[in-house]
């Protein structure tokens, strides 16, 4: 392949206001960053995708220290980031999918009760004037919904 050359208006930023934390899951990749970008208007923002988005914090376990410790050096030692988002999605496959669910409702509301968790217990290691912010997706009839979970 010969070689590959994008314009790039970015390369001499060094701060960006958002960083964002979601599932690796291809599905959801470009309509999440439209979400980010046209939803909350955040243009720039440092990216870390995982299984489950933030999930594993809740295992207490190496993710969460590795996660704690990126943030704060990368995002806001490096980037000057002020907010971290939580973006989990419906049907995901870190939870085994739509069908580990009884219900629709049963599955929202297990994702929502997971990510206040692990918005408490990120709270706990982050700097105070860190805001974090949660968001959830899930389908409808014209796509997927997006909405601010306070
Ligand atoms: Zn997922």
């Amino acid at each position: 392949m010969a070689n590959f050359t994008v314009p790039n208006d970015k390369l001499k930023m060094h701060e960006c206001p958002l960083a964002v934390i979601k599932c690796v899951d291809f599905r959801f990749r470009k309509t999440d960053q439209e979400f980010v970008e046209r939803g909350l208007g955040f243009d720039d923002f440092d990216l870390y995708s995982w299984p489950g988005a933030a999930k594993d914090v809740l295992k207490n376990n190496g993710f969460k220290t590795d996660f704690v410790d990126k943030i704060v050096s990368v995002s806001i030692g490096l980037h000057k980031v002020k907010k971290l988002l939580l973006l989990w999605h419906w049907d995901c496959g870190g939870y085994g999918g739509s069908k580990a669910f009884p219900s629709a409702d049963e599955e929202e509301s297990i994702y929502l009760r997971d990510m206040r968790t692990v918005k408490e217990m990120l709270v706990r290691e982050l700097p105070d004037d860190l805001e974090i912010i949660m968001a959830y997706s899930k389908s409808a009839p014209q796509g997927l919904e997006y909405k601010v979970v306070e």
